[in-house]
């Protein structure tokens, strides 16, 4: 049996952990001086008061979410082939989705692997470490993958900001392999992404659903890719037979990306470098309208006390880019913000549309692909809204 410390979950607490939930919060545990001792990330036995199994987890208490369980019985083996087992399971579900090996395959507590996210390109994996307790698992993670994937690249992507909360520092390495620009095959596009340099892990593969869904709309078409990064929407619907494709980003690299996507696919695209309202702005002053406008921005919610001013951003981008939106035209509005429920985006777009003098019909509501898997018990960590609109 292993020596690890024990947690105790205090009388009456941890009711949502005991009907599956793999988070503890801290207020739910006894705090002793022996828990506030326990280094960040160290690997702990449940226990509820009464002296029963809560399961194996790792704790920090420093984090609102204390405990994070990766195992329903206390002296759980978290090693290789704890790794092995639930990359394995992960690996199925993607094989069982898509023929090409170009997904997330790991997307956290989704997949029972909470604070680590790994987002597959072929041969090479990057992988996103978000928690102290994963942190302190690279090692049999790394080895689990080797056996599992043989990858032959291993890039590690900690460069997000979420770290600092855990007390990690922010680095980008490649563990084995070189950074770099890497093809990307998704709805029989190609598109390239950077590895080390690009945002996130190089390539958003949670719109894969929805740009498929825009890209049926777009033969004949022209459209709008706002906040394009490196073309995802635009490319794929300039291959469908849009008529005109704009990709419009602040980041000068992404447009790059996609102009060489462009021509990998045989298509034309415009780059337009710019700030996506004033950009919006401007189109709408010289009354130039598209047939469909996507607008996928960066998450203007960073963190609850941004909810109001988020929410307001929100339905002053609904406004701008419905005016650019044709009459029979379509509109998609996307919020990767972990902290707006989708009610409250849905509100806050249908006000923006309303207040630009539009009519317009929901026509579908989405989120992030099956590759990103949600906890049953976890349904608020479904974080992307992926609404779109006919306008009249
Ligand atoms: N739609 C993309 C993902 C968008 S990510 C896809 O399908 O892959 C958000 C993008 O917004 C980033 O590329 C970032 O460079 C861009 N961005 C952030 N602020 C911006 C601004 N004010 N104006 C234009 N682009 C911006």
């Amino acid at each position: 049996m292993s020596k690890r410390p024990t947690i105790t979950i205090k009388p009456r607490e941890g009711r949502k952990a005991r009907a599956g939930a793999p988070w503890i919060f801290s207020n739910e545990i006894v705090m002793d001086a022996s828990a506030k001792a326990l280094a960040p990330g160290t690997l702990v036995h449940v226990k509820n008061d009464d002296g029963q199994d809560a399961g194996t987890g790792y704790f920090n208490s420093k984090s609102l979410i204390a405990v994070r369980l990766l195992a329903r019985e206390c002296g759980a083996a978290v090693d290789a082939t704890f790794f092995a087992a639930r990359l394995t399971r992960a690996l199925a579900l993607r094989g069982m989705l898509y023929a090409k090996p170009f997904y997330r395959l790991v997307h956290a507590e989704g997949d029972g692997l909470p604070g680590l996210t790994i987002d597959r390109f072929g041969d090479v994996v990057v992988v996103q470490v978000t928690t102290a307790g994963m942190e302190a698992l690279l090692k049999p993670l790394k080895m689990a993958l080797e056996t599992v994937l043989s990858p032959t690249g291993i890039i590690l992507r900690n460069d997000t900001p979420a770290r600092t909360l855990e007390g990690l520092e922010l680095y980008v390495r490649a563990e084995k392999g070189e950074m770099g620009r890497i093809a990307v095959e998704e709805n029989g596009a190609r598109y390239f992404a950077d590895l080390g340099q690009g945002q996130k892990t190089g390539w958003y593969y949670d719109q894969r659903d929805n740009r498929a869904f825009i890209a049926g709309l777009a033969s004949g078409k022209s459209v709008l890719d706002a906040y394009s990064y490196t073309g995802g929407f635009g490319i794929l619907a300039a291959k469908a037979g849009a008529s005109e494709t704009v990709c419009l980003d602040s980041s000068a690299p992404a447009l790059k990306l996609a102009e060489d996507s462009a021509a990998a696919n045989k298509v034309s695209i415009s780059a337009v470098k710019a700030d996506v309202f004033e950009e919006l702005e401007r189109l709408a002053a010289q009354k130039e309208v598209f047939d469909i406008v996507v607008a996928d921005p960066p998450p203007f919610v960073k963190s609850k006390k941004d909810l109001e001013p988020g929410a307001k951003a929100y339905r002053k981008l609904a406004r701008l880019a419905a005016a650019v939106t044709k009459p029979g035209g379509t509109l998609l509005l996307a919020s990767c913000s972990h902290n707006i429920p989708t009610e409250r985006f849905a509100a806050e777009c249908a006000a923006g549309i309303m207040r630009g003098g539009r009519k317009a019909s929901l026509i579908r509501s989405a989120g992030a692909g099956p590759d990103h898997p949600v906890h049953p018990m976890l349904p608020e960590s479904a974080y992307l809204k992926s609404l779109v609109y006919a306008l009249d």
